[in-house]
């Protein structure tokens, strides 16, 4: 017997119109790529989006078409998220720091063909639009510029576009299982592959993820997120934002510690959200401006394994809540987050600092479990023992972008390629990636443990551990540090600081300093560069 109830799509639509229904007026701040600050709000987003869209129709493109963008965090990317999947299209979102082949290859195996490009990448669009093989129209995301022009065929512009756009358009009446984003994973493993957001999977997710022990965003909060709109539709905060009616900032290209601190406190930001290395610049920024963020409330960090010596630094000295998080392009991505439980007010400062460290706890709406990785056996959820973690919810991949086949396990879950613990309040740790995770003599070794102890040095500014190859233990664990500013700190000194922490075979057994560490678009230290670099030093 069904229930009695009506029944409304979880269309992305509905979330922009709500926005600009009951929360107008508020405002959405653009960081321009072309320098400035333009202010807009949920209102004109809606009417430009729906410009877009109708503009859409009249080029002719179809309903499920892919539209790609590579572009940074500003308006016009916003507009094209709601205009192009409220208006029954596919938001493409590409990384930009990908290389050329890579791009192309992306840019066809999805089958773009619109492609919109933010004036920062017009040498990049000009280059690679004659190899694109599905593109029907190219779309430089400004106003006319005649020099960019002369340099693509046919190239339109979306100010001129939105101008012959009909604000009043109605989105189309959409099945909530249709897609509505389309992002790749990065890749670093073979080609990447694509995940396909349904319009109901992102309501869901946004509905999940902004829940009290959530990102827990309402409509008194101003947001930044950091975290660019080509990374797992920044996280969803796009639609969250839609969904509560904050007030969103959109830092555009530039994401060095000043200008964050500038923008954070010039916006009167209080809640952000990025990867570490991004409140690594901000923390080194505030250390020599002697600055401060006084409405700075929390900011949501993920993607890579989050220093706990980070969460202490910003909450000791700054008064900002550093929330650990943890998701992946295919699970859209918000999966955990670190929120304290009502038992834990009675834990001293110190046990409750520890418990934050790890990456949280599952929203409603999905599901972790831990699988032995040798016998494919459940794992207890005792906090100890580790194993394959997979996930299963509402808003986790079913099957890649284009591929017949399945990506779940028999039963049903998706395979994260992530090594964890969880602990019997849900609580999960992620140790390792099980391609990073080292293995010396049969037993495993955390590079994020390793990391965690060489950044808490106050001579470290950021490092990373691989795996290199060892004759007798197969491999063993190399640190590659980049010193602080105005640092001495050696080898020696820097592995006594293991001492206690981690057992005496698990300490690095060299260290290399350098001047950088390889960091890809979504700002993760790419460690398939430093083992092809590094890996067989210890033989060398
Ligand atoms: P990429 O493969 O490009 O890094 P994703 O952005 O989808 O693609 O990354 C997902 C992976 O990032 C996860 O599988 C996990 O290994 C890592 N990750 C994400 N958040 C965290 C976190 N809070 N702590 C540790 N690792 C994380």
């Amino acid at each position: 017997m069904s229930g009695t109830m009506m029944y409304q799509p979880l269309t992305t639509g509905s979330l922009i119109d709500h926005a600009a229904r009951y929360h107008g007026g508020t405002e959405i701040v653009s960081v321009e790529t072309t320098g400035g600050t333009a202010r807009s709000d949920w209102a004109t987003t809606q009417a430009n989006a729906r410009r877009l869209a109708s503009a859409l129709d009249r080029l002719g493109i179809p309903a499920g078409a892919r539209c790609g963008t590579i572009a940074w965090n500003n308006r016009r990317h916003l507009e094209i998220y709601f205009g192009v999947g409220a208006g029954g299209r596919v938001t493409h979102t590409i990384n930009p720091r990908l290389t050329p082949e890579q791009l192309i290859f992306i840019a066809d195996d999805a089958g773009d063909e619109v492609i919109f490009f933010d004036r920062t990448f017009l040498p990049a669009a000009a280059k690679l639009c004659p190899h694109f093989k599905t593109v029907k129209h190219a779309v430089l995301m400004g106003p006319r510029d005649d020099e960019a022009a002369g340099m693509i065929e046919g190239l339109l512009f979306y100010d001129e576009l939105l101008e012959q756009g009909d604000p009043d358009y109605q989105w189309p009446d959409l099945d909530e299982r249709s897609a509505a984003a389309l992002c790749y994973t990065s890749g670093t493993t073979g080609n990447p592959k694509g995940v396909q957001y349904s319009h109901r999977s992102l309501v869901l997710h946004a509905f999940g993820a902004n829940q009290p022990d959530g990102t827990c965003i309402s409509a008194m909060d101003s947001l930044l997120p950091v975290v660019p709109m080509f990374h797992v539709n920044a996280w969803g905060i796009p639609y969250i934002a839609a969904m509560a009616g904050a007030r969103l900032i959109m830092p555009g290209p530039k994401l060095d510690g000043e200008s964050l601190m500038n923008l954070i406190n010039d916006e009167r930001v209080n809640v952000a959200f990025g990867v570490p290395t991004i409140w690594m610049g901000l923390l080194q920024a505030l250390r020599s401006s002697g600055g401060k963020l006084p409405l700075l409330e929390r900011t949501f960090v993920g993607g890579t394994a989050l220093p706990p010596s980070m969460i202490d630094a910003f909450r000791e000295e700054y008064g900002v809540e550093l929330i650990h998080a943890w998701g992946m392009t295919e699970t859209a991505p918000v999966a955990t987050l670190n929120k304290l439980l009502h038992k834990h007010l009675e834990l001293s400062q110190d046990e409750q600092r520890r418990l934050r460290h790890g990456q949280g706890r599952p929203l409603f709406g999905v599901e972790l479990r831990v699988i032995d990785s040798e016998t494919g056996q459940l794992q207890p959820n005792d906090g100890e023992r580790q194993g394959n973690l997979q996930i299963r919810g509402h808003w986790i991949v079913e099957s890649y972008y284009g591929k017949a086949e399945n990506a779940l396990t028999e039963d049903g879950w998706f395979d994260t390629g992530d090594i964890a613990t969880l602990d019997p309040d849900g609580y999960m740790v992620i140790r390792d990636r099980a391609k990073d995770i080292i293995k010396s003599g049969g037993e495993w070794i955390s590079t994020v443990d390793l990391e965690n102890i060489a950044i808490a040095h106050p001579g470290i500014g950021n490092a990373a551990a691989i795996a290199a190859y060892h004759p007798k233990w197969d491999e063993r664990p190399v640190l590659i540090c980049i010193r602080a500013e105005g640092s001495t700190v050696e080898e020696a000194e820097l592995l006594a600081s293991y001492d206690g922490k981690v057992a005496k075979w698990q300490v690095p057994d060299r260290v290399i300093f350098v001047d950088s560490l390889p960091i890809g678009a979504t700002g993760k230290v790419q460690k398939n560069k430093l083992r092809e670099k590094y890996g067989r030093i210890l033989t060398e």
